[in-house]
């Protein structure tokens, strides 16, 4: 079930600059087809034989988004059917979609924000290095940006200065990265509205719309 009006009260809530990219990882389809209705386009799976069994059975004009860790080996699938893959976090996976892209494809560069070692992504200093040794160039590529998770707490101040470090990576490198460099991917059912002050692009929120996994 789609809670509709969480859903509707973000959608309102949220600055027009901002994009909601419904997290509907373990939900079925049925869940996804009622937000479809509702006007929801944007649509999040972590896992990535669930995102090519969803995309199979749901209408075509669907953005999926790859949100989860990827391996290399999934590469090629996921290349074929994502809107934007979210967690580009090494330069071998950065290959890997390269590879496989059909036509140039969007993704975001992962970065590790949180105090959790179990978070995935690049540190600054690693996206840093890579970029300026060309290790993230490649014609197929398209980097929209960055993406990011804060740890896991209550303590609003601490998520709130793992956002604004991952906009400030963001404005770092954004002089050198062409013209569609323009999403900063963060915020959660938990934490969005932190992280659209943090200066979030694009909120991945889950639970909030769709009820606890
Ligand atoms: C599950 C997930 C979300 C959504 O989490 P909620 O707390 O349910 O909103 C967002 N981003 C990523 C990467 C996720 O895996």
């Amino acid at each position: 079930m789609v809670n509709v009006d969480a859903l509707n009260s973000i959608r309102t809530d949220i600055p027009d600059h901002v994009t909601l990219v419904a997290v509907s990882k373990t939900k079925p389809i049925s869940n996804i087809q009622e937000a479809y209705d509702l006007g929801v386009r944007d649509f999040g799976e972590n896992r990535v034989q669930e995102l090519v069994e969803k995309h199979d059975a749901l209408p075509e004009d669907i953005n999926w988004h790859a949100i989860g860790h990827l391996q290399t080996n999934k590469a090629k699938q996921v290349a074929n059917i994502a809107h934007l893959v979210h967690a580009v976090d090494s330069t071998r996976l950065f290959n890997a979609l390269a590879k496989h892209a059909i036509k140039p494809l969007d993704v975001l560069l992962q970065l590790h924000i949180a105090s959790e070692s179990t978070k995935h992504g690049f540190t600054e200093e690693e996206l840093i290095n890579s970029i300026e040794e060309g290790l993230l160039s490649n014609p197929m590529i398209n980097i929209r940006g960055v993406m990011g998770m804060a740890t896991f707490t209550d303590n609003h101040n601490q998520i709130a200065s793992e956002f604004r470090s991952l906009r400030n990576a963001y404005d770092k490198i954004k002089t050198g990265m062409g013209e569609g460099f323009d999403t900063v991917s963060m915020g959660m059912s938990g934490d969005w509205k932190i992280a659209i002050d943090e200066g979030s692009t694009l909120i991945r929120v889950g639970s909030a719309i769709f009820g606890h996994r």
